[in-house]
Parts: C-alpha cells; sequence; structure tokens
C-alpha cells in the first residue's frame, strides 16, 4: 500500500498511476511475447463528431497505445455520420486482423443508436467490454475482458494489499459502466473478491446508514463532494470514481477537477482513500490497454 504522504493525514494515499506502471511492465513483456510470434496488438478507436473531452480521451488512448507498442487506428467520422456507415465501418474492423480492439468513444450524436452500435461489435474485439455477450461472461465468472473502469478499481486494491474477501462493500451508483460490473467483479466466488454488496443509488432510502457499514466504500455518482465525514465508517477504505469539474476561480483556467467524495473532511477518518485526480482515473487507460494485449493474445491460440 502507499506510503502515507502527509504527517497530519491518517489515510494511506492509493495511487492509481502507481499501481497501473506495475500493470505496463507486466504488458510490456506481454506485448514483447506477441511481437516474437508475429503478432503487434492494434486498437482501434472510432470517434464521431467533435467533442472536445472525446477528442482528448481518444488522443489519452493513442498516446498510451504508441508509447506501449501497440498500432493505434484512429477513425474520425463526421457528426452526421448515419447508423449505416457507422455499422460497416465496424463490420470493417471486425474482419480486420490487424485490428485486436476496437473502441467506439462514447457518447455517440443523439441521432445514433448506441445500444446497436455496442452490439455490432466483434465480442472478440471488445475491448471497452460494453457487449451483453461478454456482460454476461463477466456475470458467471468466466470472463477474459473486463470493463476498463471496474477491473481498474478491483487491480487497484488487490495490488494495493486491500484486502476484499469477506469485507463488506458498498457501491454508491448502478450505472453500466461502473457500479452495476463492479458488484459482479467484487462478489465473484474468488480469493481476491467474495466480498458481500451493497448497491445504493439515487432511489435508496437510508442512503447514508448504508455507506456507514461499508469496510469498503466506493463511489460513482458523478456529484462533486456529496460523501462527507460522517457518512463513512472510521477506517474504512474509500475509493472516489467521481470526476467533477467545478469551478475555481483560483485556478488557471478557473476549473478544479473533484470527486465523489469530500476528500478533505474524510481522509482523517479512513484507512486508505484514492485521490481525485490521480486516483482511479489512470487505471481505466491501463485496464483497456490490458484488454487490447488480452483480445490479441488470443491469435496465438487460432
Ligand atoms: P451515471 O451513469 O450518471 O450514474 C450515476 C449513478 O449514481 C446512478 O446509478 C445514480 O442513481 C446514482 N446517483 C446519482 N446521484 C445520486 C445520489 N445523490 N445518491 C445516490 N446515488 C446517486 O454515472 P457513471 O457513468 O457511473 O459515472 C459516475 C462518476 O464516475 C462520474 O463523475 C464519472 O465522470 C466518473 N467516472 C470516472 C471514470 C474514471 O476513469 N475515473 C470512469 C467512469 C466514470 P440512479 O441509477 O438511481 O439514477
Amino acid at each position: 500500500m502507499s506510503a502515507k504522504v502527509w504527517a497530519s493525514m491518517a489515510a494511506d494515499l492509493i495511487l492509481g498511476k502507481d499501481v497501473s506502471e506495475k500493470i505496463y511492465a507486466d504488458l510490456r513483456d506481454r506485448i514483447a511475447r506477441l511481437k516474437q510470434n508475429g503478432i503487434v496488438p492494434g486498437l482501434a478507436v472510432i470517434l464521431v463528431g467533435d467533442d472536445p473531452a472525446s477528442q482528448v480521451y481518444v488522443g489519452m488512448k493513442d498516446k498510451k497505445c504508441v508509447e506501449l507498442g501497440i498500432n493505434s487506428y484512429q477513425h474520425i467520422l463526421p457528426a452526421d455520420t448515419t447508423q449505416e456507415e457507422l455499422m460497416a465501418k465496424i463490420r470493417e474492423l471486425n474482419a480486420d486482423d490487424r485490428v485486436s480492439g476496437i473502441l467506439v468513444q462514447l457518447p455517440l450524436p443523439k441521432h445514433l443508436d448506441e445500444s446497436a452500435v455496442i452490439k455490432a461489435i466483434d465480442p472478440d474485439k471488445d475491448v471497452d467490454c460494453f457487449h451483453p455477450f461478454n456482460l454476461g461472461k463477466m456475470i458467471i465468472g468466466e470472463a477474459d475482458l473486463l470493463p476498463a473502469t471496474p477491473a481498474g478499481i478491483h487491480q487497484m486494491m488487490v495490488r494495493s494489499g486491500i484486502k476484499i474477501a469477506g469485507k463488506h462493500v458498498v457501491i454508491v451508483g448502478r450505472s453500466n459502466i461502473v457500479g452495476k460490473p463492479l458488484a459482479n467483479i467484487l462478489m465473484q466466488k474468488d480469493e481476491n473478491a467474495d466480498a458481500t454488496v451493497t448497491v445504493v443509488h439515487s432511489r435508496t432510502a437510508n442512503f447514508s446508514e448504508l455507506t456507514k457499514m461499508a469496510d469498503i466504500l466506493i463511489v460513482a455518482i458523478g456529484k462533486p463532494r456529496l460523501i462527507t465525514a460522517d457518512m463513512v465508517k472510521e477506517g474504512a477504505v474509500i475509493i472516489d470514481v467521481g470526476t467533477n469539474r467545478i469551478d475555481d476561480p483560483t485556478a488557471k483556467n478557473g476549473k478544479r477537477l473533484v470527486g465523489d467524495v469530500d476528500f478533505d473532511s474524510v481522509k482523517d477518518k479512513v484507512s486508505a482513500i484514492t485521490p481525485v485526480p490521480g486516483g482511479v482515473g489512470p487505471m481505466t487507460i491501463c485496464m483497456l490497454m490490458s484488454n487490447t494485449v488480452t483480445a490479441a493474445e488470443r491469435r496465438l491460440t487460432k
């Protein structure tokens, strides 16, 4: 686990950057092994339109691929791309042997059917792991690809020496990309999981009574600093998934990134906590790279 950073602070800081570096070291070895067998992993990213945040995310993924020696194929399509044009692009990438993984950057423009697009991706190349086939495999404990953010949170805890088995994990938020898959990963019959999981959401009664019972509290709601010290148990582990951009007149661009947890009030009460930024964030792209390498490794056995 990370060292205590400030003398006045009781909690350990769990830093995604440190954990992800260890995973990247393993990935470099796996990529080298693939290359010895004539296989270069390839990630194809489709971006429809010119949403600035999506452009930043796509750029980050491209940079990480290049750093690791993964081929990066970017397909930037105009905002008025039709459903059929997008489906045709996915069919083309499904059939392309150079492409191990396909990712469609979400959200898509409103006129496009996101669910149909996700289902059109070959499940073997579904490195975001949003396809119902891969989500089904995850539920029955047979997954080889896992959704990036939940898998990253799991790896972060395991590799930081946080014991999950037998613990009461409370997850705040039930989205398809974080809360629901994470609950499944942590309740699997596995010595690195085996948690008792409670999921709470906006319709939950006695919300803070439940968060106060958590040995491990994971928050993914998108509400800046909603979770305060009075809502957590003494000595709990806190994983803050939230990324909220708030106004901050003291910041250079007038904005600051904060989590869903009120870090300053909570840090003195808990045993470990992820900061925002620098906590969960770096794990998501790391697990995407890991899924891309896993997808490429399938060709070793084909
Ligand atoms: P989402 O799809 O908007 O889902 C939010 C969930 O939180 C919903 O289940 C909602 O309940 C619940 N919720 C909202 N307000 C609540 C409240 N006051 N009390 C209890 N539950 C509440 O969000 P998401 O995509 O999961 O993302 C959540 C946060 O994580 C966002 O800040 C996002 O930016 C961040 N995120 C970060 C990463 C990363 O890599 N670090 C990755 C993904 C997401 P209902 O279902 O009842 O509406």
